[in-house]
């Protein structure tokens, strides 16, 4: 018997994952990429000798025994035998002076925070407790929550006893505000460093435990070798990929191809249209790519789900996620730490001013180091503000300014580390138009959502009102996104391809 054809769109992490389950349950894949490279934002790149890391400052899911574990197994990302970075600290903060380090071990931590601040013993004592009892947050990724049975709930339930604290008591609270209650400046510093300061606290706290439960760890080879050991095993299941291959448009309704017959209708898709206006048939799109560009470019928008297009019209309590990135390479021997923050002379970028910024050391992966040098980078946080900021810009005018404010990047990094004084060579500098050029991401933004205390969590179950044959993936399925949503959200879109096909979901 012939087999149903799957149309997978976007070659990210969450179009492999589709791809491979897809195949895993029996179905004939193609995946339609608009790069020529897999990956989407889960990439990096080469410059002057160096590889450039895009992406993993940590991988949720690098324990064994977890669900996540289990899907990154199975999709070929990681392995019996896959090598992780020595980290030992999530990060360090330095402030006039003095310097703090949030630990892996969380027993370390609590005792450099009580040395540094003995007053605030009380309110520390309780940080720690919550980012232990955040252990327990881990990402379901058996099956999709609507699948759920009573059992799997008596499951979480008893796995996850304490983090409803977390939720009840951090849930809707900013950093910022939080930071308040601690009355070390260098400690509230910290606490403001890593996420912006609109974020509620339990996200820093579960990205702390996560890290702290080493189960965030980084895979040696980088961003770019993860996306192409997916694509390797989506390729050995029989899957085909096209790459500079972007498609303009999902074809609603029959428009005389060759879908099987039977499912072609009013309210299903027959196939895809690409750019060169070729048309693919297809019994199941898969669209895994930015949903702001989906709804716009490739569907009409009265297919967008409401709770997406809520999102999309209160940019305040939904933000977006996006960073203007600079790469130097620098001696090896530069030993600040894996990545630190530091204070700054105030630097404009668009219409804000920075004071703290950090400096990541790559020298842990072999591939980010040439020599006796290795890559150093650098991420300035970008909002919707600086998106239109940047877009308001010329062509000349942009790459004036990208170039002006590396160079004000590196005079800040010299003057944090002396020692590297005249060390320093460029590599790049990327903004949020880089994401957008690249992967048609909303705004520039490479993560989903932002949780603030303003909005809800935005989660969809990817199925379409009115077209029934198409199954939404991708990290825009639910907020904040990251790697787990888009891994685990491809395996869901196929699960729930299998559950309406009244087949087993297991996969
Ligand atoms: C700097 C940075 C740091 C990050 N750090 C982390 C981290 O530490 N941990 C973590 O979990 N996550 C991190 N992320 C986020 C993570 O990279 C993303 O959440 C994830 O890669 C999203 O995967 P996706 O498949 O949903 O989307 P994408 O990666 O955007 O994939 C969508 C794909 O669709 C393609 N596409 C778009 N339009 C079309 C079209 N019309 N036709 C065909 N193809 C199309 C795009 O080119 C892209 O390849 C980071 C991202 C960045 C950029």
């Amino acid at each position: 018997m012939e087999k149903s054809k799957v149309v997978v769109i976007g070659g990210g992490i969450a179009g492999l994952s589709a791809g491979i389950y897809a195949l895993k349950a029996g179905f004939d894949v193609d995946i339609y990429e608009k790069n020529a490279i897999p990956g989407g934002e889960c990439i990096g790149w080469n410059r002057k000798g160096f590889h450039i890391d895009n992406c993993i400052h940590w991988l949720t899911g690098t324990k064994k025994g977890t669900e996540l574990y289990d899907v990154w197994e199975s999709v070929g990302a990681l392995a019996e035998d896959t090598e992780y970075a020595d980290i030992s600290s999530f990060y360090t903060s330095t402030y006039k002076g003095q310097s703090v380090t949030l630990w892996n071990d969380l027993e370390r931590t609590r005792k450099e925070l009580v040395e540094i601040s003995p007053e605030d013993e009380a309110e520390i004592n309780k940080f720690i407790q919550y980012v232990e009892y955040s252990k327990q947050c881990l990402i379901p990724a058996a099956k999709p929550m609507e699948m759920w049975g009573i059992g799997d709930y008596i499951k979480m339930g008893k796995s996850m006893a304490d983090f409803p604290k977390v939720m009840k008591e951090f849930g809707k609270i900013s950093l910022e505000d939080y930071s308040k209650r601690f009355k070390s400046p260098l400690l509230q510093k910290m606490l403001c460093d890593y996420l912006p300061k609109e974020y509620c606290v339990y996200s820093f706290m579960v990205s702390y435990a996560t890290m702290a439960d080493g189960n965030g760890k980084v895979p040696m080879g980088a961003s770019l070798q993860m996306s192409l050991r997916m694509e390797k095993k989506f390729k050995e299941l029989g899957g085909k990929i096209f790459y500079n291959a972007p498609v303009n448009s999902i074809v609603v309704g029959d428009n005389g191809m060759s879908a099987k017959a039977g499912v072609v209708g009013k309210k299903n898709a027959s196939g895809i249209e690409l750019g060169d206006g070729s048309f693919v048939a297809a019994d199941y799109v898969i669209p895994t790519i930015d949903t702001n560009f989906l709804f716009d470019k490739l569907l009409p928008s009265k297919y967008m789900p409401k709770e997406l297009k809520k999102a999309y019209e209160n940019q305040k309590a939904y933000p977006a996620t996006s960073g203007f990135q600079v790469a130097f390479a620098a001696p090896c021997n530069f030993e600040a730490g894996e990545t630190t923050f530091v204070d700054i002379e105030p630097l404009t970028v668009g219409d804000r001013s920075f004071d703290r910024m950090y400096v990541k050391a790559y020298g842990y992966d072999a591939v980010c180091v040439n020599g006796d040098r290795q890559v150093i980078q650098t991420s300035i946080f970008q909002t919707d503000e600086d998106y239109f900021y940047w877009k308001g810009l010329s062509s000349e005018e942009y790459n004036r300014v990208k170039e002006e404010k590396a160079r004000q990047i590196q005079d800040r990094i010299e003057a944090a580390y002396p020692e590297l004084k005249g060390c320093l060579e460029y590599l790049d500098a990327w903004t949020p138009l880089t994401y957008e050029r690249y992967c048609n991401a909303y705004h520039g933004s490479y993560m989903s959502f932002v949780t603030t205390p303003l909005g809800k969590s935005v989660r969809i179950t990817g199925r379409l009102k009115g077209l029934k044959n198409v199954y939404l993936a991708g990290q825009w399925t639910s907020a904040p996104g990251g790697l787990p949503v888009a891994v685990t959200s491809g395996k869901f879109a196929v699960q729930r391809i299998l559950k309406d096909l009244k087949r087993d979901v297991e996969i």
